[in-house]
């Protein structure tokens, strides 16, 4: 693989870039945060002075940016005015399907190839190298995107042309969030019946409750070790996350005419926590909102 120019080295592509660097291809990295940078450059990368400096050296562009408005003006105002011809770029953030859509028409109109590539897994898997890539390109460019990716993946998967990758994120998150409510209010309704929630998993996980919320993120501490129910809710998926995740799927089905009910309760629910408090909280912590026990995670006192 040649160079790689690895714009936006936060908490998901600072894990990211060090493992392309580890894999022994060259990275060019830039962020607009200087202990950011500092992290690559230890990592193994080279840090660039600004995006057209890493992007006028490199043949792979990778940008793991917050949101819509982020990778709209990068795009614009930084890569595409100094990019090499035969340039692919690969878009990672999490960002609305109508963004990622105009943002491919741009890069194809400039000339260049786009791919945009969503993560699911967390922090950790973007250290571990094991995050799973949902894609939105043309499908002959699939194989090249695939070989760019493939350092920091356990799994990569075409979702379709530009922006499908953008949806098929949005709708396995919207799963996600509603699924965890679920599960957190099957908890604490076991638990005013009087039926041990530890009791209840072993039930559950063996019968048609169980799911992915339930199994692998249980939000009552005990029955899954790794659970971030059992460190305070602290790591794992951030409320605040989720409810951007949801935020784009409810905005997404306005404008496709979509019928999402739940994702709306879920946004709405995910919504009311995060202004509690609990935007850094795993979003399985939810469990202590319905269980009226805010206060078990510091927030307030009994609710
Ligand atoms: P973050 O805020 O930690 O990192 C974003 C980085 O982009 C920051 O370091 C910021 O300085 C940099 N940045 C912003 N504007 C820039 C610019 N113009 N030029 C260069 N750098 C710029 O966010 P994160 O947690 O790394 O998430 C990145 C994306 O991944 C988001 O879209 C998020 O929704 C998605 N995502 C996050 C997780 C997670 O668990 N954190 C999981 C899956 C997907």
């Amino acid at each position: 693989m040649s160079r790689i120019a690895f714009v936006g080295l936060g908490n998901m592509g600072g894990g990211m870039a060090a493992n392309q660097a580890r894999a022994g291809r060259q990275v060019l990295a830039f962020d607009l945060s200087d202990a950011a940078l500092a992290r690559a450059a230890d990592a193994g990368c080279t840090a660039a002075g600004s995006v057209a400096e890493a992007v006028s050296q490199a043949d792979v562009v990778i940008t793991m940016l917050p949101a819509g408005p982020h990778v709209r003006k990068v795009y614009e105002e930084q890569v595409l005015p100094n990019a090499k011809a035969g340039t692919i770029m690969v878009d990672c953030s999490t960002i609305d399907v109508e963004t990622a859509r105009a943002v491919a028409v741009q890069v194809k109109a400039a000339g260049y190839r786009f791919a945009d590539a969503p993560v699911s897994g967390g922090t950790a898997a973007a250290e571990a190298g094991t995050l799973a890539f949902m894609v939105g390109c043309e499908e002959a460019d699939f194989p090249i995107v695939e070989a760019i990716l493939e350092p920091m993946s356990r799994a990569t998967l075409r979702a379709g042309d530009h922006g499908a990758g953008q949806a098929a994120k949005i709708c396995n998150n919207m799963v996600l969030g509603i699924s965890m409510l679920a599960v957190c209010e099957a908890v604490a309704l076991a638990e005013k019946l009087g039926l041990d929630p530890e009791r209840f998993f072993e039930i559950a996980s063996k019968s048609s409750g169980q799911c992915w919320s339930l199994t692998s993120y249980y939000p009552w501490p005990g029955p899954v070790p790794a659970a971030p129910s059992n460190r305070g809710y602290e790591g794992g998926f951030a409320t605040a996350m989720m409810l951007k995740d949801l935020k784009l799927a409810q905005d997404a089905a306005a404008k496709a005419g979509a019928a999402t009910p739940m994702g709306a309760q879920a946004e709405g629910l995910y919504a009311l926590f995060d202004r509690l408090g609990a935007g850094g909280k795993d979003f399985s912590a939810i469990l202590q909102l319905l269980r009226g026990r805010l206060d078990e995670i510091g927030l307030a006192g009994k609710a």
